[in-house]
């Protein structure tokens, strides 16, 4: 079983810990670059994105991650985590660093302009046994995609979608796999089952 870990400098560390335990993973939590070097593929979990951008700079982790996206690392970020991904962020704090890896660009708090969270049923390719449920909180959306990204699941156009319907929610690019929701919040292991098959996939 591949060692996965869980940056746990802030955020649902716990639910993503479980979720890829459920998913045939073994886990690691990250806080120091040590850890990091340990593990097969890492998952940025949802959180605060501003928050997880200086504590990765407190932590002494910023370059190091940056380092092991650029070689070829698998990860896997929710939400704040998908932001912290991205190449380009809209609508985020000017002193916001990204760790990269994911040619997207996002906005930030795309959702929560009208509501604070949104729940929906999507197709999301790649995973099987039917539509996968999808927590919005705070969320992000993705703005665009540069060639290469595979887009994964978009929000179904659905009475309460409003301006979301449409708008991309998970994205792949490689090894580096991004919702803009919470799958570690459902009790469904099928996003990080995939996720952990990529990891297996790179080992
Ligand atoms: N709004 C948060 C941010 O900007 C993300 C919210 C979440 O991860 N649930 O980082």
């Amino acid at each position: 079983r591949p060692l996965v870990g869980v940056l746990a400098l802030q955020g649902d560390v716990r639910e993503h810990a479980a979720a890829l335990e459920s998913g045939g993973a073994r886990v690691l939590p990250v806080r120091r670059p040590e850890e990091l070097a340990r593990v097969d593929g890492l998952v940025v979990p949802g959180g605060e994105s501003t928050t997880m951008s200086r504590l990765l700079e407190v932590f002494e982790l910023l370059d190091p991650l940056r380092e092991r996206l650029a070689a070829g690392m698998p990860a896997y970020g929710s939400c704040a985590g998908m932001i912290l991904l991205a190449e380009r962020v809209l609508d985020g704090r000017a002193d916001q660093r990204q760790l990269g890896g994911l040619d997207v660009v996002v906005r930030r708090n795309a959702f929560g302009r009208q509501v604070d969270s949104f729940e929906a049923e999507l197709d999301f390719a790649g995973v099987d046994g039917g539509p996968v449920k999808a927590v919005f909180i705070r969320a992000p959306w993705v703005e665009s995609v540069a060639e290469g990204v595979d887009v994964l699941a978009t929000v179904p156009d659905t009475p309460g979608a409003g301006d979301a319907a449409g708008r991309i929610v998970a994205v792949r690019q490689g090894r580096v796999l991004a919702t803009a929701f919470h799958p570690e919040l459902t009790g469904d292991p099928r996003v990080h089952r995939r996720f952990v098959d990529l990891v297996r996939e790179a080992a």
